[in-house]
């Protein structure tokens, strides 16, 4: 008898929800992708340069040599790691009325950038999933389950499919439509916080609800018996997962209100004058700026600078994005001179604004490293069939990219134990 493929829906087109759809392709298994962002990649995210083999990372950049998975993956994928640039000195600023001092002799941890830019990892894992297992564009608003099957509400934004990153959304009108899609397993790829209070129990007429009765004994209320429905407790799954929005929206988001600023240019100025690049501040609005060059003997090579903002996301409120460049400008300025003037194009992210990463908890909280302890609630995730894939519900390296792939890996695995 051929066996009926479940279908999986995958909630979040990042690493995560990328790498789950890759891998259940391998296995054949039925799947569909809702992404809220005109992109797959999440916070990874690569802008244009003027080399059109290499981008600007704006989020992730780097991967630590313990990194195993990662590391494993991006070698079967065929892409290539470099050693982020460190040889030479850096410079460290300590406060506004000191001058910049280098410093040397300290030893970097080694740690490795994807050559070309981190979005090439998407592209690879994206490459062979088809655009009729694909919702881009589209915002799931609600997840509930009715003790069978997962319903979605979604919300795409038809103005945005179809569109290209460098296309300015904001020019364009919304036309929103809604819908309801249905899946026998649920996959949420999305950070935990985003996704808190989304899910609840749907009680439909045909479902099979056991009730404590008035004497204790438990009963079940169907339309149709005959139902193939499982019997669920609805009490116990409304109070599980009530418990588990709760602790979704303890779990910070790593790096969700971070903003980076980026710089490219001809030459990489700051090398000539024996310096790695790497600058430590406690001036600011950079905290920290490394090197973010690729290069390559075909002359395409792209010479840049990044650096994380120090300022708390609710100061960078009150900066437009061009005051928040300039000061970035000026600042690398005055740690590697005045050729840092002399750039070609600049990139500047905050993650704290964006609706599908942080919300107000992270804008609000100091990073953290984030931590869910879902030990407890194994059985109850087996039998919903609910999977949790995204970076921050990983058991190891969670918040990473690592972890994205830990995660998704072990959802995977657990969706092929219940259809194999
Ligand atoms: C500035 C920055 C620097 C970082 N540096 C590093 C680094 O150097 N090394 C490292 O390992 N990690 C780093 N990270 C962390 C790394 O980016 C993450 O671990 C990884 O990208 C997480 O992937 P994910 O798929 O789990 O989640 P995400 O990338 O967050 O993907 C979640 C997706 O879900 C979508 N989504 C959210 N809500 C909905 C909804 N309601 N409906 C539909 N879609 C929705 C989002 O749009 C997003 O595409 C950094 C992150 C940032 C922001």
């Amino acid at each position: 008898m051929k066996k009926i493929q479940p279908k999986v829906g995958i909630i979040g087109g990042g690493l995560a929800g990328v790498y789950t759809a890759y891998l259940l392709a391998q296995h054949n298994i039925t799947f569909e992708i809702i992404e809220a962002k005109p992109i797959f990649g999440g916070r990874i995210c690569g802008e244009d340069t003027h080399s059109s083999d290499y981008k600007v990372d704006l989020g992730p950049s780097w991967i630590f040599p313990h990194q195993q998975e990662i590391q494993k993956l991006v070698s079967n994928l065929g892409l290539r790691l470099v050693e982020q640039f460190t040889s030479g000195d850096a410079v460290f600023q300590r406060n506004a009325k000191e001058r910049p001092q280098k410093v040397g002799g300290v030893p970097p941890p080694s740690m490795y950038r994807i050559f070309g830019g981190t979005t090439r990892l998407i592209t690879s894992l994206a490459q062979d999933i088809h655009e009729q297992n694909t919702k881009l564009s589209t915002k799931a608003n609600s997840f509930q389950y009715d003790g069978q099957n997962w319903h979605v509400e979604i919300e795409t934004n038809n103005s945005l499919c179809g569109l290209q990153r460098n296309e300015k959304s904001t020019d364009i009108h919304e036309d929103l439509s809604t819908s309801t899609v249905s899946f026998e397993h649920l996959v949420i790829a999305a950070p935990p916080r985003v996704i808190a209070r989304k899910l609840s129990l749907r009680q439909t007429n045909g479902l099979k609800l056991k009730h404590q009765g008035e004497q204790g004994a438990a009963r079940i209320d169907s339309d149709d018996q005959s139902t193939q429905m499982p019997e669920i407790d609805a009490k116990s799954v409304d109070t599980f997962l009530e418990a588990l929005s709760n602790k979704f929206e303890q779990t910070p988001t790593w790096m969700a209100a971070q903003a980076k600023f980026a710089v490219t240019y001809k030459t990489p100025f700051w090398r000539e004058h024996g310096l790695s690049g790497q600058a430590f501040s406690h001036v600011g609005p950079l905290g920290e700026v490394h090197d973010a060059s690729f290069e390559d003997h075909d002359g395409n090579s792209v010479y840049a600078l990044f650096g994380f903002v120090g300022i708390p996301f609710a100061h960078r409120q009150q900066t437009s994005i061009e005051q928040m460049k300039d000061a970035c400008l000026s600042q690398l300025n005055s740690l590697f001179g005045s050729k840092a003037s002399e750039h070609l194009q600049t990139y500047y992210k905050d993650w704290g604004a964006d609706p599908f990463i942080a919300n107000s908890l992270d804008q609000k909280q100091p990073p953290m490293h984030p931590y869910i302890n879902l030990v407890s609630d194994q059985a109850q995730l087996k039998q919903l069939k609910l999977y949790l894939a995204a970076s921050e519900f990983s058991e190891s390296e969670a918040g990473y990219m690592e972890g994205a792939i830990v995660a998704a890996r072990r959802a995977v695995e657990k969706i092929l134990l219940t259809v194999e």
